[in-house]
């Protein structure tokens, strides 16, 4: 699937895509710029052509420019998904997740995010779109290639929707006095030197190196692996898939967590500087 062209059509539904790292759903920009704002198109052909990346989201919620809502249902199981889906009137596009269903429409009423037996609804956030990598290695496929069909409220299709939980009022945060945060590495081209070990830690993933990375919580968030750098039997790697750092139970590399750029350097038996060149050539 060209991510490019997929990422033009949600553009031109008026839905932002965001980038996300390989085999994670991470996204690899900070996505709630795009709640506010359509990615321009040099910012899809920046992230999408070459393809730099493969997996993105779609955001959820009020569309911009026209008029609606992107909402989805996300079904945690494909049978009872199916089940509600052949029971549906109404076609719309639908994605196969991991071990469930997308299923998305444009509503006039705002969605609130809410779990009903058996899923949820995303009215807020992103989803993982068709063609991307699941953690897993499962792809997410699309299953009805039909439009995104019209509702008015998502109960229209799923009258057992509970209630949304009363939204509760949160303290304002205080105003941020300090300086802006630098500058989002996607807002400077990959081929921009100070940034390049920026983009090089948003393009790659630790565990593109760290072969048969094994995840062991539900978050998703910590993976064991057998360390490269010595003679392991025991799975004694550790990643942070969340922070993008790794390190050796074992007491490689000192003991010291490693980012992308340590990690490649001790497997490459090289330098720093010479791991990030060799990387960038990757890029
Ligand atoms: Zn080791």
């Amino acid at each position: 699937m060209d991510v490019l062209s997929e990422a033009i059509k949600w553009f031109g539904l008026g839905v932002s895509v965001v980038p996300v790292r390989s085999r994670s759903k991470v996204a690899a920009v900070r996505w709630t710029e795009y709640t506010r704002r359509l990615p321009t198109p040099e910012e899809l052909i920046r992230w999408f052509a070459r393809p730099l990346f493969r997996n993105y989201g779609v955001i959820c919620g009020k569309r911009h420019g026209q008029p609606g809502y992107l909402a989805v249902l996300d079904f945690d199981n494909l049978d009872a998904g199916l089940d509600w889906l052949l029971s549906m009137r109404t076609q719309t596009y639908t994605v196969a997740t991991a071990r469930g269903l997308h299923a998305y429409f444009i509503t006039d009423e705002p969605a609130q995010t809410t779990n009903f037996a058996g899923g949820n609804l995303k009215g807020n956030g992103y989803v993982m779109a068709a063609g991307s990598v699941h953690p897993s290695g499962a792809i997410y496929t699309v299953l009805t290639d039909a439009p995104i069909a019209n509702i008015r409220s998502i109960r229209e299709v799923l009258p057992d929707l509970p209630e949304p939980e009363p939204v509760k009022r949160e303290p304002r945060p205080p105003a941020i006095l300090s300086k802006p945060e630098p500058q989002d590495a996607w807002e400077s081209a990959e081929w921009q030197r100070p940034n390049l070990i920026e983009t090089i830690r948003a393009r790659f993933d630790l565990r593109d190196f760290l072969m048969g990375a094994r995840k062991t919580d539900a978050s998703g968030r910590w993976w064991l692996a057998r360390c490269p750098l010595h003679d392991d039997h025991n799975p004694s790697m550790w990643i942070d898939a969340e922070r993008q750092l790794c390190g050796c139970y074992a007491g490689c590399n000192g003991g010291r967590p490693m980012d992308i750029v340590n990690l490649a350097a001790a497997l490459w038996n090289c330098s720093n500087s010479e791991a990030v060149e060799r990387l960038r050539q990757m890029l």
